[in-house]
């Protein structure tokens, strides 16, 4: 890639495995090219306590590593409040889906696109390459994505942004490699066996998946179930969370997670 092509480089980070590979590889190039830190900055939409804990911490952590400040974005309704994904849901009274990802539109592509417009304002016309960690192996979706793609939402007559995924290519097993090789620092429920981080109690996990995240939170999985048992919706279809604290409860131990499909 390019980079003196751009006046900017905004990375997405969930604090995941995934954006800590982009953020380590646009640094590599970066420093390669002789691109300036200063223009490089590192964005995460806050999702609250609906995260794994330490997430916005390590975020900030894994930017200091390379010189890079953090920005952080939360939902907000259009009265200013932080309103959280289960305030969310309960409002709707239907939690998101595979056909109404309002989870990912309104907690995560909204506020991202807010720093963009923060960070390029006093820019004037200029272009940016907004970096995400999809890899082509996570799902048949993300495999159809193109590396380099202009984003026609964040685009305007000032501000030309283009979506740009510099491990599109990579396998998992690079991920780890990269990541154990230079001793990058990584979120502990990795540990216990969570092939992704973000949301605790995703809408797209295994049931395997859902049972390791009760167990490490369990005050949340309460929370999950009240807010399904006051809406009357189950957590996907014909699925209810609650599920999930029966089997711990029982004392149900999950099996190894396999990535799943988002
Ligand atoms: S992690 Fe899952 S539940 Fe959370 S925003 Fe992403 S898709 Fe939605």
């Amino acid at each position: 890639m390019k980079l003196h092509e751009y006046d900017m480089i905004i990375i997405n980070s969930s604090g995941g495995k995934d954006s800590l590979c982009a953020l380590w590889e646009v640094c590599r190039q970066a420093r390669e090219q002789k691109f300036p830190f200063d223009r490089i900055a590192v964005s995460h939409q806050d999702l609250g306590d609906m995260e794994w804990p330490g997430t916005k911490d390590l975020v900030k952590q894994q930017a200091d590593l390379f010189g890079l400040k953090t920005y952080y974005s939360k939902r907000r309704t259009k009265d200013g409040y932080e309103e959280n994904l289960l305030e969310y849901v309960e409002r709707r009274g239907k939690w998101p889906s595979n056909g109404q990802r309002y989870c990912t539109s309104d907690f995560k592509r909204g506020p991202g696109g807010r720093v963009v417009t923060a960070l390029t304002k006093a820019l004037g016309k200029c272009k940016v390459l907004y970096v995400f960690g999809f890899r082509r192996d996570e799902s048949p979706s993300r495999s159809k994505k193109p590396v380099l793609k202009l984003n026609d939402k964040l685009t305007t007559k000032k501000r030309t942004v283009h979506d740009w995924l510099p491990i599109h290519h990579w396998s998992n097993e690079r991920v780890w490699a990269t990541i154990n090789t230079h001793r990058l620092p990584y979120h502990p429920a990795y540990d216990l066996g969570m092939p992704r981080l973000s949301c605790c109690f995703c809408i797209f996990s295994p049931f395997d998946a859902l049972v390791v995240a009760g167990k490490a939170n369990p005050h949340l999985l309460d929370r999950y179930c009240a807010t399904e048992k006051k809406i009357g919706h189950t957590f996907r279809n014909g699925f209810a969370i609650n599920e999930v604290k029966e089997a711990i409860a029982n004392d149900y131990q999950p099996e190894t997670i396999d990535d799943w499909v988002m």
